[in-house]
C-alpha cells in the first residue's frame, strides 16, 4: 500500500522535524511548497517564472500554479519510486478541494492525514518565552520557564544580551494560531469525513511524536 502523507499542524508544533523524520523513514518525497516555489524560481522553469510574476506584484501564488508545481513533484517522485509527503499545502478548504481534483485526475490517491494537535496555551507559553543570544557567533537559545539563563536576560556562554525575536511575540504569535485555527478546522473536518485523518498528541516529546506517527504509517 501507498504512504502518500500529508501533514498538518499550527506553527510552532515541530511539523518540519517530524516531516524530515518522516521523509527518512520512509524514503517519502517531502513536498514542502514554499521551498517548492523559491526552488521554481530559482530555476526560472516556465511554474517558476510565472510563480515570479506574483511574488513580482506582491500578491499570493495562486493555487493551481501551487498545484502544478506540486504534481510536476510527485511526477518526479514516481519516478525514483517513492510516495510524497506534503508539509505546508493545503492550508484551507478551497485548496484540499482543488488537490483532491488533481490528484484524482492524476490517478493518484492520499493514504494519511497526519494532523499534530498541541495545546494553544502551551504552544504560545513555548514559543513566547524564547530568548536568543544578540551574539551571532553565540546564538544560544533559552526560554524563560523551561532554561532560563543564570543571569536576567544575560548569555550564559558569553555574556551578550538576550533578546526575543519579533516572530516569537505574543501578539503576532496569538495571531498566526488563530488563523491557522480558523482555516484548519474545515480542513480537519474534510478528510475526517473521508476517513483519512489521524490526529497525533504533539504535547510530547518529539521522539514520541516521531513514534506514533511511525505507529500509524506503519500498518
Ligand atoms: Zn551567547
Amino acid at each position: 500500500m501507498s504512504k502518500n502523507t500529508l501533514l498538518i499542524g499550527p506553527p510552532g508544533a515541530g511539523k518540519g522535524t517530524q516531516a524530515l523524520y518522516l521523509a527518512n523513514k520512509f524514503n517519502l518525497a517531502r513536498i514542502d511548497t514554499g521551498t517548492l516555489i523559491r526552488q521554481a524560481i530559482k530555476e526560472n522553469n516556465e511554474l517558476g517564472q510565472k510563480a515570479k510574476s506574483f511574488v513580482a506584484e506582491g500578491k499570493l501564488i495562486p493555487d493551481d500554479l501551487v498545484l502544478a508545481l506540486i504534481v510536476s513533484e510527485i511526477k518526479q517522485a514516481q519516478i525514483k519510486e517513492q510516495d510524497f509527503l506534503l508539509d505546508g499545502f493545503p492550508r484551507n478548504l478551497v485548496q484540499a478541494e482543488g488537490l483532491e481534483e488533481i490528484l484524482r485526475a492524476n490517478n493518484l490517491s492520499l493514504d494519511f492525514v497526519l494532523c499534530i494537535e498541541v495545546d494553544t496555551n502551551k504552544l504560545l507559553e513555548r514559543i513566547t518565552g524564547r530568548r536568543i543570544c544578540t551574539n551571532k557567533d553565540c546564538n544560544a537559545v533559552y526560554h524563560l520557564k523551561f532554561s532560563a539563563p543564570k543571569k536576567d536576560n544575560i548569555c550564559d556562554l558569553c555574556d551578550s544580551q538576550l533578546y526575543q525575536r519579533d516572530d516569537d511575540k505574543q501578539e503576532l504569535v496569538a495571531s498566526r494560531l488563530e488563523t491557522y485555527k480558523l482555516e484548519t478546522l474545515p480542513l480537519i473536518n474534510f478528510y475526517e469525513q473521508k476517513k483519512l485523518l489521524k490526529t497525533i498528541n504533539g504535547d510530547q516529546e518529539k521522539e514520541l511524536v516521531s513514534a506514533s506517527i511511525e505507529r500509524i504509517l506503519t500498518i
